[in-house]
């Protein structure tokens, strides 16, 4: 077993009240496989009137992920895509060489918990066509006291049904009493896992909501005891040869390729496209933080 290293979440308010955990990218670990970025938000119960409303904003070079745990949320797209996700359900879209994408609450004042990931495009991959895929049926499974759900990847005699770019695993695992369980590993992929309710324990370490355990490679199993009315949430992958670019909302093997979209954003150009009649205000981007050349 390999030290784990403990990743403290930094909070962030995205506005309505709804205040989300950040896990990636953290200082200490950037990525795990091909996972980017990782929030948790929620549980929040929005009061009357309010709710999760994110206006029209672009990605490229990554594959937004959303596993929704509570809730109803709208999502809207520049590929003409309207679909309303609901819990235990995934939505996977693939901006590629460019995308734009609303997300809102179906309904305000509802309760909202979810994680929202981003994996991150290999460089082979960056520049492929946009996409949007709804997944609502999973493999599910029991193992001992724990209902495990396969998110992305493949686990055992199970595949789950999200078109990813590289090899990786996401995994669900929920517990409504404690439970020990172990699970096969890849030793060449990385992992890390956190508590999105509840605590776990590895190798003898405890876990509280929200701590994220990077767990690096080279293993075959992992022993986890999960506490009463638990879930934790498993990513896994291949480790990138080099780490990605991140900057606002778009990802990309170099900041030449990241700098240029947020140009053509800043610009309106026709890489990203209208949502509808295109009359929802978009969300401006912030500057780039580096000097452009
Ligand atoms: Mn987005």
């Amino acid at each position: 077993m390999n030290p784990i290293l403990r990743i403290a979440p930094r909070n962030a308010d995205l506005g309505d009240g709804l205040l989300i955990r950040r896990m990636l990218p953290s200082r200490q670990q950037r990525m795990v496989g091909a996972w980017c970025f990782l929030d948790h938000a929620g549980p929040v119960d929005f009061p009357a009137g309010r709710g999760m409303h994110v206006g029209p904003h672009p990605h490229i070079g990554l594959q937004t992920f959303t596993w929704l745990i509570e809730g109803e949320v709208l999502h809207r797209d520049s590929l003409g895509n309207e679909q309303v996700i609901r819990p235990g359900e995934v939505n996977l879209m693939t901006a590629g060489r460019g995308i734009v994408h609303t997300e809102d609450s179906l309904a305000d004042g509802q309760r909202l918990h979810a994680a929202q990931l981003w994996i991150a495009l290999p460089p082979e991959s960056e520049h492929c066509a946009p996409d949007f895929a709804h997944h609502p049926v999973l493999p599910r499974w029991r193992e001992g006291g724990a209902s495990l759900t396969l998110l992305a990847g493949t686990y055992g005699d199970h595949a789950a049904p999200p078109r990813v770019h590289s090899p990786l695993l996401g995994l669900d695992i929920a517990s409504t009493v404690p439970t020990t369980l172990t699970l096969a590993l890849e030793p060449v992929f990385e992992y890390g896992l956190v508590p999105l309710s509840g605590e776990a324990q590895v190798a003898g370490e405890r876990f509280a909501t929200d701590e994220f355990a990077y767990l690096g490679r080279g293993q075959h199993h992992l022993s986890l005891l999960l506490g009463a009315d638990t879930r934790v949430l498993l990513l896994g992958g291949e480790p990138f040869a080099e780490p990605v670019h991140m900057w606002w909302n778009f990802v990309g093997s170099s900041r030449a390729v990241i700098a240029e979209a947020q140009g053509q954003w800043e610009r309106g150009e026709a890489r990203f496209g209208p949502i509808g009649d295109g009359s929802r205000p978009r969300l401006a981007a912030p500057p780039l933080p580096w000097r452009a050349d």
